[in-house]
């Protein structure tokens, strides 16, 4: 018999991190349930960038060329001034051929359907909400009244987890000062931009883009919150502040299909669980987007944990994936919210300063940032 098959694993939550956790309990032959509170699978939604690091799990997962089929290969970061002028280019070549994977923009619902798909319906119940949790007893409530037992949760319910607000209930959610707008436009990007994750820094303000395929772009707005610019309509204003093909995806975009978020980030946490719950992806490390690693590291956290519990036990893996993750998360964190601040300077003097250094650092000492972000952890035997 499996080992494993008399434990109950439940998973909380449906998003990036829950779905990934699923598919690697999957292929490790491991039951679980997952419980997601939305009554059928979110078909809405913004693009993403799935990393190196990200893409070299999917890809060990099986799922990797699906994804490259729906998906777009970003090979270069530009990161530029307000009129596209690049002051830094990021080439990725090293890293794929060094890990061959890519970095992939991708439509998230693609993403969704893609892990939906390759788990299968039978282990997802959906229109579940976790309302309440009873550690002492290992009980799950939930909003439509049924109750079940628990051995192991795994808990990947987002940056509001209600578990979390049990285990850690003092845990602050912490606002970056800054609003994003995000929207995918039917224009397709011109030829030179095809394969580039390009954004554009103002003063206060930053707007990026990328292709997903051939018939749609992924953009983004950021613009810091002054009390004011919480309305879904100043995203047409702060366009303006960049060059006419950024004013020409963000008009073509329908207003009705604009995400607009307060940029949030979880405080650092010093555990992310017990005995027999673990947190992962927002739920323990929600982070500012400035580095694109929110999902990629709730990626990472589902293939740890799973590495672990293969090798060692289910109990030694919800106990120790702090141990295993903690250092990259924290590391991630902190430079992304600095990231986030640096990019919306309004000093002039600071500006150039910022431009010339960004221009003057060599490849090597990028690549040995990106190396950080990119290189998965190894879990010693
Ligand atoms: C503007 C912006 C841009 C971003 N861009 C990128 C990017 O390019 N690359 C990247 O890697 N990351 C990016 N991120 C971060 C990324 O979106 C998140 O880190 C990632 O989606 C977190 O996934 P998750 O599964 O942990 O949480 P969530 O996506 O929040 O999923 C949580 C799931 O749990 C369900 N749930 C919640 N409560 C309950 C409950 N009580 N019972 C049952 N189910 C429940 C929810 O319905 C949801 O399905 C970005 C974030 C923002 C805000």
């Amino acid at each position: 018999m499996n080992k494993f098959a008399m434990e109950k694993i439940c998973i909380i939550g449906g998003g990036i991190a829950g779905l990934t956790m699923a598919l690697v309990l999957k292929k490790l032959g491991i039951s679980f349930q997952l419980f997601e509170k939305s009554e059928a699978p979110n078909t809405r939604g913004a693009g993403i960038l799935l990393a190196n690091n990200a893409m070299q799990i999917y890809k060990n997962l099986g799922i990797g060329k699906e994804i490259l089929l729906k998906g777009n290969i970003i090979s270069k970061i530009h990161l530029t001034d307000n009129k596209f002028h690049p002051n830094s280019i990021q080439d990725l070549a090293y890293f794929e051929k060094k890990y061959n994977s890519y970095n992939i923009s991708i439509h998230r619902s693609d993403l969704q359907n893609i892990l939906v798909n390759n788990i299968g319906e039978d282990n997802i119940s959906y229109g579940k909400e976790l309302d309440t949790i009873d550690i002492n007893n290992k009980t799950i409530i939930f909003k439509d009244g049924s109750i079940i037992n628990y051995d192991y949760i795994i808990a990947s319910d987002g940056i509001y987890s209600k578990i979390r607000q049990n285990l850690f209930p003092t845990a602050a959610i912490i606002s970056a000062g800054q609003i994003a707008w995000r929207g995918i436009s039917t224009i397709s990007l011109p030829e030179k931009y095809a394969h580039i994750s390009l954004e554009a820094w103002a003063p206060g303000a930053r707007f990026g883009m990328n292709r997903l395929n051939e018939n749609q772009s992924y953009w983004f707005l950021v613009a810091d919150n002054d009390g004011s610019v919480f309305n879904i309509e100043y995203k047409n204003t702060l366009v303006k502040k960049f060059p006419l093909l950024a004013q020409e995806l963000v008009f073509s975009t329908p207003t009705q299909n604009v995400y607009m978020d307060e940029i949030k980030e979880l405080e650092l946490l010093e555990q992310w669980g017990n005995n027999s719950i673990v947190l992962i992806g927002d739920a323990a490390h929600s982070m500012t987007p400035n580095l694109g690693q929110g999902a990629c590291q709730a990626i990472e956290d589902a293939f740890i944990l799973g590495e672990l519990i293969q090798k060692y036990s289910i109990n030694y893996g919800i106990n120790k994936l702090f141990h295993y993750r903690n250092k990259k998360v924290k590391f991630i964190k902190n430079n992304s919210r600095k990231l986030g601040k640096i990019s919306h300077w309004k000093n002039a003097q600071c500006i150039n300063i910022r431009n010339y250094i960004m221009r003057a650092l060599p490849d090597s000492f990028n690549r040995i940032l990106v190396e950080k972000l990119f290189r998965l952890a190894k879990i010693d035997k």
